[in-house]
């Protein structure tokens, strides 16, 4: 750290609006003093103080930390604290950070020029490489971020279909885009489309979020009801196969095939969501592990190793509706940049084996069995897919659908967040996020984790 931030904004030094109390907050945490100048600097030159407003700490009402590095499982903030980090990037670092060959092949990447908004081997090693990883599939586009590529997977659709619907789920996010930020009442099932569905974000068009059907997750009723209603106008499907983003609403494999007979029953698309599950729960996609094959995937995360990518897959017929060849117009002046895609491939080969994907699944289930022997019956409970865990602090059954996650769980995981954190273990900031772990956990972390979780869910009630 060259600047001393303790020498910018001083805390608090502004009125107590809702910027205020943030910073407020964080004068409890006194061994934070670094981070807390930073958070200052942040508020005055970024709103909010973040880039991406899960880091603000707002729902678990606490101050966001500052990092210097992170090493395997192990993040260091500029104070000086050490964490074990259980967020790892929202999913990208199945391999750790820093892993030493993906760290080696960016910088020798680095060293060949930054980007060059032209054509490079590695680009198409990185594309021919995710999608041999797909039975069905043979080929890929790469973008630059999970929202792009589903994005472009919607016009693809649209474009292939001609038709302008698209449905979704209630708890599913597939990025921010205008048409994916969209949530339903529970009356907008059937009438959504000609009442206009509500987004859930200031400055979408009604007539944009109109365009978007949300359907509650495990109900596949209401599924074939949209479509027998709209059937002739839903260009495509987009689920992801593990919902993980709202908390880990886990469907069966047979909702995942029956949703796919409905998408071929109308002749409408099927798009998996894969941003968070390709080459996390193994290798390739979580569609080919559960044998329903979407018509096209979406990638992000892991398959840019730490680095900015995203990717559509699909058979050739369908991706050819992307420009050049076909009508579709989708571009990127960074796509297939050559640091992204010597990050990606570098991590995609280490996983190729095999080997990561079994320690993963070993340290995910012991994880489980730990949790499971320490709650003696009640809560924490936990749910998990592979190297994915949601920690529930409810004694209800955990739930299957976004409207059920309880309001218990919500503030029993807020209490327990900045106590956590206190501990060493970095929780990504919201009830509603999943663990992830990587090849770089160990055992004994895990322990630490569950004893201290178990002391603290003690303490409050
Ligand atoms: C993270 C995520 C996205 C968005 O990816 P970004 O790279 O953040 O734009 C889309 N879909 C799913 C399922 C995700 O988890």
């Amino acid at each position: 750290m060259t600047t001393d931030p303790a020498n910018s904004t001083p805390d608090g030094a502004s009125g107590m609006d809702s910027v205020g109390r943030a910073r407020r907050d964080t004068l409890r945490q006194d061994d934070r003093p670094a981070s807390r100048a930073w958070f200052g600097r942040a508020i005055d030159a970024i709103p909010g103080g973040v880039h991406s407003p899960v880091r603000a700490f707002r729902s678990v009402n606490g101050s966001p930390v500052y990092f210097d590095r992170a090493e395997g499982a192990r993040f260091f903030d500029v104070d000086g604290n050490r964490y074990t980090d259980y967020c790892m990037s929202w999913g990208p670092l199945i391999l750790g950070h820093g892993h030493p060959d993906v760290v080696s092949s960016v910088i020798a990447a680095a060293g060949r020029g930054l980007s060059y908004g032209a054509c490079h081997p590695g680009e198409v090693e990185l594309a021919e490489l995710i999608a041999g990883a797909f039975s069905q599939f043979d080929q890929c586009r790469l973008v630059n971020s999970g929202t792009e590529a589903v994005m472009t997977a919607i016009r693809l659709a649209r474009g292939a279909t001609g038709r302008p619907w698209i449905v979704k789920f209630d708890g599913g996010y597939h990025g921010h885009s205008d048409g994916l930020l969209v949530k339903a009442g529970s009356g907008l099932i059937t009438s959504a489309a000609t009442t206009g569905a509500e987004p859930s974000s200031a400055g979408v068009p009604a007539d944009v979020a109109s365009s978007t059907l949300v359907a509650p997750l495990g109900d596949l009723d209401a599924v074939a009801d949209l479509f027998k209603a709209h059937g002739d106008k839903i260009a495509a499907l987009i689920i992801e196969p593990v919902p993980a983003n709202n908390g880990l609403l886990v469907q069966g494999d047979d909702y995942l095939a029956a949703l796919r007979a409905i998408t071929e029953q109308y002749g409408a698309l099927l798009i998996f969501d894969e941003v968070i599950t390709g080459f996390r729960v193994g290798f390739g996609g979580y569609g080919d592990a559960a044998g329903v094959q979407a018509d096209l995937v979406t990638l992000g995360k892991i398959i840019g190793g730490g680095l900015p990518v995203g990717a559509i897959v699909g058979g050739r017929e369908l991706m050819e509706h992307l420009a050049p060849v076909g009508p579709v117009y989708q571009a990127g002046t960074l796509s297939g940049n050559p640091l992204s895609c010597a990050a990606g491939k570098a991590t995609i080969e280490a996983l190729s084996d095999g080997a990561v994907h079994a320690a993963v699944e070993a340290l995910g289930a012991y994880l489980e069995e730990r949790i499971n022997v320490a709650r003696n019956g009640t809560w924490p409970q936990i749910r998990r897919v592979g190297s994915i865990a949601w920690l529930y602090f409810d004694e209800t059954p955990i739930p299957t659908a976004a409207a059920d996650v309880s309001t218990t769980h919500v503030r029993r995981f807020n209490a327990l967040h900045g106590p956590l954190l206190d501990r060493g273990h970095y929780l990504p900031p919201s009830a509603f996020e999943v663990l992830f772990l990587s090849a770089a956990h160990s055992a004994a972390e895990l322990d630490r984790l569950v004893a201290d979780i178990v002391e603290l869910c003690a303490e409050i009630d």
